[in-house]
């Protein structure tokens, strides 16, 4: 369903319950509403009335009575009462129909005797075709005029003042209503569409020129700009996949780079046995042990390339499993050194390690191994002048305060720029852009570690020094 048409049924519905809640309020309750404003009005009138015949102030009543009769459109009848008899004293008819124009002495007497019973008020309500008497006006009479009868006694004597009024609305005010509402209906069905549309355009807009974007990206435009502005959730979106692009493109430009570096990677041992295995065929004398030695290693390299190419895209799509078991780190780490040996004494490497005491781990020792492996290689691809590469084992307490061992491998190299060291982990970034033959390692060795690291939930860092050299470490938790 498209955003508008599903904007516009909310709007619609949303449109609908307000009307509907008005008109409860309005039309089902304007005539309780009413009475009962009707109803204060009259008992602010009795009470200034009561007040003026209490103070004595007769001669001026006759005309206030005028005022409240046509301000609030009521009624007004005020008698001395003696021995019985009603002696009108003031008299105002707003109203056309009205119970008080022709109010007889019994109606008088009737309104006179319920006051009397009920502590000097009387109050209530008849539909208008049930004139007053005796015995039609009853409690619970359909309201529709109300008299209000109230007993004053004053120095002067006794008064009774008798006040009539119409307490459900006039017909006009329920067809002016009824009016009121065919318009706000009209204006609200027609402000629901305006919105609906201007709204769906609004958002939809972005969201249109977003799509376009995606699908140039799709299409492998990593160039795509997405249009960043209108709302913040919008904006937001712009900005993400404008990041995502520029994810993918680096991802794109780093995965060429390392297939030219792995096939230069390839090429070059293969050049190399080829040469050696031609020149052996080709030459008499040339087929010496150092010549088959020369092509072993070749071969060793490229096989080399080959596993830790599988080893990153095993653990990459998880199909590498990870068995975890008990072993003794220092040990493993020793036989690692112990392979450099060779190196070290045929290209004066010194590769050394150091540690206090024997501590076992729970891990994927292969792995670990591996990782161990991948850092050295880098030291040494990297390494100074002095060709010294410190492989050191501390025993301490992590942040958690557990017994942890570190293991740090340390160089006198050029060390690495601040502003790259979060960048070696990712896949295939390479300090250096020009690419040179490693002496030993692969190239993938940064991301392969921090896969291993990771997988272990094992904390791994690196510090380093312009100039001065690098120590890259991780951290294991002991087995006592
Ligand atoms: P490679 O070493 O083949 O480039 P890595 O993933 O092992 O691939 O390392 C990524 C980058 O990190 C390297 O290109 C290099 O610039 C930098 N790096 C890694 N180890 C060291 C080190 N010991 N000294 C200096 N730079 C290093």
């Amino acid at each position: 369903m498209s955003m508008s048409i599903k904007l516009l049924i909310c709007l619609a519905i949303f449109s609908l319950l307000v009307v509907t809640a008005s008109w409860i309020i309005q039309v089902l309750m304007s005539d309780t509403l009413y009475a009962n404003v009707k109803q204060r009005e009259v008992e602010q009138v009795a009470d200034q009335i009561k007040d003026n015949l209490k103070a004595g102030n007769i001669q001026g009543l006759q005309s206030k009575v005028e005022t409240y009769s046509e301000k609030f459109d009521i009624c007004i009848k005020l008698y001395s009462v003696s021995k019985g008899e009603f002696d009108e004293k003031c008299s105002a008819i707003a109203m056309t129909d009205n119970i008080l124009s022709n109010v007889k002495k019994e109606n008088l007497e009737f309104f006179h005797r319920k006051a009397r019973e009920n502590g000097g008020v009387f109050q209530n309500r008849m539909s208008l075709d049930q004139r007053p008497s005796a015995d039609t006006i009853e409690p619970d009479d359909i309201a529709v005029i109300s008299i209000y009868a109230e007993i004053v006694n004053t120095k002067d004597g006794e008064y009774m003042m008798l006040i009539n009024s119409l307490v459900t609305p006039i017909e006009t005010a329920r067809k002016t209503i009824f009016a009121q509402f065919s318009y706000i209906i009209f204006f609200l069905i027609l402000g629901t569409l305006a919105t609906a549309f201007l709204l769906s355009k609004i958002i939809s807009k972005p969201l249109s020129s977003m799509n376009e974007s995606a699908k140039q990206l799709a299409a492998g435009n990593y160039d795509v700009d997405f249009e960043v502005g209108g709302y913040r959730e919008i904006s937001e979106l712009s900005e993400t996949l404008n990041y995502a692009a520029h994810e993918l493109s680096k991802n794109d430009n780093l995965q060429k780079e390392l297939i030219a570096n792995i096939s230069h990677d390839l090429r070059t041992p293969l050049t190399m046995i080829k040469g050696y295995s031609e020149m052996m065929r080709d030459i008499p004398g040339e087929n010496t042990p150092e010549n088959v030695q020369a092509i072993i290693d070749e071969t060793e390299r490229l096989s080399e390339l080959v596993n830790d190419l599988l080893d990153l895209s095993k653990i990459e799509s998880g199909t590498k499993t990870f068995e975890l078991e008990e072993f003794d780190l220092t040990l493993a780490v020793n036989e690692v050194i112990s392979r450099y040996d060779r190196m070290n004494s045929a290209k004066g490497y010194n590769v050394e390690f150091e540690f206090d005491r024997n501590v076992n781990v729970k891990a994927d020792k292969s792995m670990i191994l591996q990782a161990l492996y991948n850092l050295i290689n880098n030291a040494i691809n990297y390494c100074g002048d002095d060709l010294y590469i410190g492989v050191r084992q501390r025993v301490g307490k992590d942040k958690n305060g557990r017994n942890v061992v570190r293991i740090s491998v340390t160089d006198h190299g050029d060390g690495i720029d601040p502003d790259k060291l979060p960048l070696i982990w990712d896949r295939y970034y390479k300090v250096d852009k020009v690419h040179r033959r490693a002496d030993v390692g692969t190239g993938l060795g940064l991301s392969i570690v921090k896969k291993i690291l990771t997988r272990h939930n094992a904390s791994y860092g690196v510090e380093s020094q312009l100039g001065d050299g690098s120590t890259f470490w991780f951290e294991l938790p002991i087995i006592e």
